[in-house]
């Protein structure tokens, strides 16, 4: 079995999300995704976070008619700050051993992977896939280099080939150009609170749950 795990505060899901999940999920040959939504996002300004379960239930709704996608409660179930690290052991637990997993991210997110709690200890576990952004263009590979040598290790090498960082112990870090969405929870929420359309940037039922509950208004 071949699973990613795809953490994030999903607050709100967006189009951005699915579409390159689905591009990696074909591209790795996942058999399944695992959406992990954030209970408590060590990262984010609490004030502008919805509720998890609101956040919980947007995404369940947004993957429900998606093959080979699944929605974990599990940064839910448990208490204190989403640690990705519990989240990765809990896996390991729970998902058959010859079960292949990886770690999915957004450059964003990887460029501020030093201020995750044990992440070292991230790259020990599993291979890691980061995706690029709009916004992170700039990042070059030497930059990116410079960051794993200087934060994560210096016995990384590059293998042009496959577009990924090997070393001898850690597991590989992949870096995977997918398609540019241009899009944000961030510029959602503005969007919502300005009440302009959201033309296409989430799936409808994430909008009508948006709407009902009355959400980032
Ligand atoms: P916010 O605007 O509130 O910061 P966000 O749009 O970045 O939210 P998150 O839930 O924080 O959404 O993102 C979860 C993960 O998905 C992160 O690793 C992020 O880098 C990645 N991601 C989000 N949007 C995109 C996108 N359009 N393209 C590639 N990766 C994305």
């Amino acid at each position: 079995m071949r699973i990613g795990l795809f953490g994030g505060t999903f607050n709100p899901i967006h189009f951005g999300h699915i579409n390159v999940s689905k591009e990696i999920k074909e591209q790795f040959e996942l058999d399944t995704i695992y959406m992990v939504p954030s209970a408590i996002p060590p990262h984010k300004k609490r004030q502008e976070v919805a509720d998890a379960q609101d956040r919980l239930n947007m995404t369940r709704l947004a993957v429900s008619n998606l093959d080979g996608y699944l929605v974990s409660d599990i940064e839910l179930i448990r208490s204190g700050p989403s640690y990705t690290i519990d989240t990765i052991n809990h896996f390991s637990k729970i998902l058959p051993e010859n079960t292949k997993t990886y770690l999915i991210l957004g450059m964003d997110s990887f460029l501020e992977i030093d201020t995750w709690m044990s992440y070292k200890e991230l790259f020990t576990k599993l291979p890691l896939i980061i995706m690029s952004r709009p916004g992170t263009e700039h990042v070059k590979l030497q930059q990116l280099k410079t960051y794993i040598q200087e934060k994560i290790s210096d016995n990384y090498w590059f293998q042009e080939k496959k577009n990924c960082f090997l070393h001898q112990t850690n597991r590989s870090i992949y870096l995977v150009t997918v398609t540019p969405y241009d899009i944000s929870s961030t510029e959602i929420r503005k969007l919502i609170r300005q009440q302009k359309p959201l033309q296409n940037l989430i799936p409808e039922q994430v909008e009508q749950y948006i709407r009902s509950e009355g959400l980032y208004i």
